[in-house]
């Protein structure tokens, strides 16, 4: 029986697929060739030797214990696998599939089985298992987000670190298209509609996207810069999938705006250092330190404040500001010596703070108590002294901000750097300034004494011409008088000796002028005080111009009586001197007169002529010693002292002097003395 099946199988002895027999106890057979090949035995060791349980691993042969008796009752099985094992150990996957023959009493013969190999079938599955592994340790483990989008623009994929990135999971973003979760609104607020976006339109359009920035959204609602690509996937040629590599790009982004910012503070400092350096105006230094400071900090404003204390003990007004108006520390005042600024200018150090609003030191302070109203909304405040060489506290920067927390250590340190710059130019500034001051004053003094050296060339010559006349006269009277004795006719001698009794009078002034500036000069001009009636004095010294100056009508108006407390001489001296001039300077005009007022405390003595007056400009110079009036030295005789010594002798009386002229209309010279108690 064994032959006749066996040799009707014979037929596919050498089929490329294995054919084998097995026998109710699980012998083997029959075996076409191409099993024994696969298996590396010959007919001889295999058939009627081995059961096929014999050829099968741990596994398979409790595999076939179990489906034996199957194939016995229902005479068929399909599509098992098993692992053959070959002579030399080898594994053979296989799919087997098995007929049962039965006799004529239906009673098993045996199986005639078909054994596929399948050991490049399982190779290739385990490739691609490996590749499934390696893709998703590469995609578990990839710092970058990747995601996967449907041709709906629905995700399908995300890595753990896409997940992190954007805070759903991949149920959660399944929802709606990737772009309505993450990409839906742009940084300003804008609405993006997903027709808009390359990613999106990488697919349908087949391109790449490389290295786009972007702003994606998170669950939380907050944006993030980002750099993205996306390449479409085809299968056939249809479009199926976008794969899409996402990188946060904050911290690069943080990152280079730090290293901005301290190319800009390297800039900044590099800059204020030059400018500084080589600059001896205070105002352009303290302008340029507060400037680039503000900057430096990344204050909302900056100020520079001098350390001076002004006569009322309150805060020196000099300061230079930045990035805020005037006006806004103006509503502020000074910093007072509050417990806040009191560090920097007592040089206790820099005071940094990153809420002053929470600082047990701050508002206590008489008025304001806390922030003025209208003030600059300070939160962040950094103070830092600026120190001179000589470890005084030249003043203080200041800076501000209304958000809490702004200014760094850093910040601090460079603005430490720049005070101390700062400060050395500040110095070299004032020493400038100083030295220029000192400069002025020396030119000022080199033109005042040039000035009194042409002053005292041009009052040589005044005075040599004023003493020279009366002089002349004396001589020509004197000789007159001699002649008229030779001749012996006295008839006109008295009138001679008369005439050089003037001179010697007119002398005798000029000498005692000249001796009086000379005392005030000096400080010695002394008063011999009495109480006496000043309207007496006053008439005497009527009576005596009128005998000088006959044909000029002077009129006193005005109280009868003015008790005053002084030198009768003195005030005597400036009477006639204000007379004289009155009478000397109203040529054409001979009415003058004096008016004497009183009030509560003061007499008001005023001389009026109707004179050639004073040009406005001068008005105030001819209370000066020997200041005449250019226009009139010429027409009038005079050293140019009289009012000098009057003012002088009014002012030692505890009085006041001046006048009031319109040229061509006459002058009022005035005075005032006080009441005699
Ligand atoms: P002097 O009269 O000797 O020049 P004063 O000191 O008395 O010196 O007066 C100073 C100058 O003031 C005079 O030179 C004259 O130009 C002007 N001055 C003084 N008094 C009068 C006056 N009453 N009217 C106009 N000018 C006057």
């Amino acid at each position: 029986m064994r032959n006749s099946i066996t040799q009707a199988l014979d037929a596919f002895r050498n089929v490329p697929c294995g054919v084998h027999s097995i026998d109710i106890n699980g012998t083997i057979i029959y075996m076409n060739q191409t099993e024994l090949e696969w298996l590396g035995y010959t007919e001889e060791e295999i058939v009627g030797k081995l059961k096929f349980s014999d050829i099968l691993t741990t596994d398979g042969k409790e595999k076939f214990r179990t489906h034996f008796p199957e194939l016995i009752k229902t005479g068929k099985l399909r599509n098992l696998e098993f692992v053959l094992v070959t002579k030399s150990g080898d594994l053979l996957p296989s799919i087997i599939n098995s007929n049962a023959m039965y006799d004529e009493n239906g009673s098993f013969l045996c199986s005639h089985s078909f054994t596929t190999n399948i050991a490049h079938l399982k190779i290739s599955e385990s490739k691609l298992k490996a590749q499934d592994i390696l893709t998703k340790t590469i995609t578990d483990n990839a710092t970058v987000a990747l995601f996967m989008m449907n041709k709906e623009g629905i995700c399908t994929f995300m890595n753990p670190a896409a997940e992190a990135m954007i805070g759903y999971t991949l149920e959660e973003v399944k929802q709606k298209p990737l772009h309505y979760m993450i990409h839906h609104h742009r940084p300003d607020g804008s609405f993006y509609p997903m027709e808009e976006c390359p990613i999106d339109r990488a697919l349908p359009e087949n391109f790449d996207v490389r290295a786009h920035e972007d702003v994606f959204i998170r669950k939380d609602g907050t944006f993030f810069p980002v750099i993205c690509a996306a390449s479409p996937i085809f299968e056939n040629g249809m479009p199926v999938s976008t794969v899409i590599e996402v990188r946060d790009l904050t911290e690069q982004k943080k990152y280079i705006a730090e290293i901005q910012g301290k190319k800009l503070s390297l800039e900044i400092l590099n800059s204020i250092g030059r400018t500084i350096s080589g600059q001896l105006d205070l105002q352009v230094i303290l302008q340029e330190v507060t400037d680039a400071t503000t900057k430096l900090t990344g204050a909302e404003f900056g100020a520079f404040f001098y350390n001076a204390i002004n006569n009322n003990g309150d805060a020196y007004m000099l300061y230079t500001l930045s990035g805020a108006p005037r006006e806004a520390f103006e509503k502020f005042g000074m910093p007072r010596n509050t417990a806040v600024f009191q560090p920097t200018f007592s040089g206790e150090g820099v005071v940094r703070v990153d809420d002053i609003t929470k600082d047990s030191k701050y508002g206590k302070n008489s008025p304001h108590h806390g922030m003025p109203k209208g003030h600059l909304p300070v939160v962040s405040y950094l103070a830092v002294p600026v120190i001179s060489k000589d470890n005084s506290v030249i003043g203080g920067l200041f800076f501000g901000h209304s958000k809490p927390a702004v200014f760094t250590k850093e910040a601090e340190e460079m603005v430490l750097g720049v005070a101390s710059q700062a400060a050395i130019a500040i110095d070299n500034a004032r020493l400038f300034e100083d030295l220029r001051t000192a400069n002025n004053k020396n030119e000022e003094l080199l033109t005042l004494a040039k000035e009194s050296d042409r002053k005292k060339d041009e009052f040589m010559g005044i005075a040599s011409h004023e003493l020279k006349t009366p002089l002349t006269s004396l001589k020509a009277y004197t000789q007159l008088i001699v002649n008229a004795i030779e001749q012996k006719d006295l008839s006109n001698v008295p009138k001679y000796i008369y005439k050089t009794e003037e001179g010697v009078i007119k002398l005798e002034r000029l000498v005692n002028d000249l001796l009086d500036v000379s005392k005030i000069q000096a400080g010695r001009l002394q008063l011999n005080t009495s109480v006496f009636d000043f309207i007496k004095l006053v008439n005497t010294s009527i009576e005596n111009i009128g005998m000088i100056a006959p044909g000029y009508r002077i009129e006193r108006i005005g109280i009868d009586v003015a008790r005053v407390n002084g030198d009768r001489e003195r005030l005597e001296q400036v009477m006639i001197n204000l007379l004289t001039n009155a009478i000397k300077y109203s040529p054409d005009n001979k009415d003058i007169v004096i008016s004497i007022k009183r009030d509560a405390s003061v007499y008001h003595i005023m001389v009026i002529d109707q004179g050639i007056g004073i040009p406005s400009g001068k008005l105030d110079k001819i209370f000066t010693r020997f200041y005449r009036i250019d226009d009139n030295s010429q027409r009038f005789s005079g050293l140019g002292i009289g009012l000098y010594i009057s003012s002088e002798i009014i002012k030692s009386h505890g009085g006041e002097i001046g006048v009031e002229s319109k040229e061509g209309e006459g002058s009022t010279f005035w005075f005032t003395l006080p009441l005699s108690p």
